[in-house]
C-alpha cells in the first residue's frame, strides 16, 4: 500500500480508543513514514462506498 499523496511506504497503526457511545473502537490506520499522511480505515470505507476520484488541488 503507498501513500496517496508521495506514494511513500504506509505503516500500520493499531487504533484503540472509545466512541460517544463507550463503544470500544479497534480499527487500523495508515501512516506513511514519508509526508506523514494518516489514512484511516474508516476514511478508506467512506471512499470506497462514495468512489469520488480525488480532485486535484489546483
Ligand atoms: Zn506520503
Amino acid at each position: 500500500m503507498g501513500c496517496e499523496r508521495c506514494n511513500g511506504w504506509m505503516m500500520p497503526e493499531r487504533r484503540v480508543g472509545h466512541s460517544a457511545s463507550d463503544e470500544l473502537i479497534l480499527g487500523v490506520s495508515w501512516r506513511c513514514v514519508n509526508c506523514g499522511n494518516v489514512v484511516d480505515s474508516v476514511i478508506v470505507r467512506n471512499r470506497t462506498v462514495q468512489a469520488v476520484p480525488a480532485a486535484p488541488t489546483a
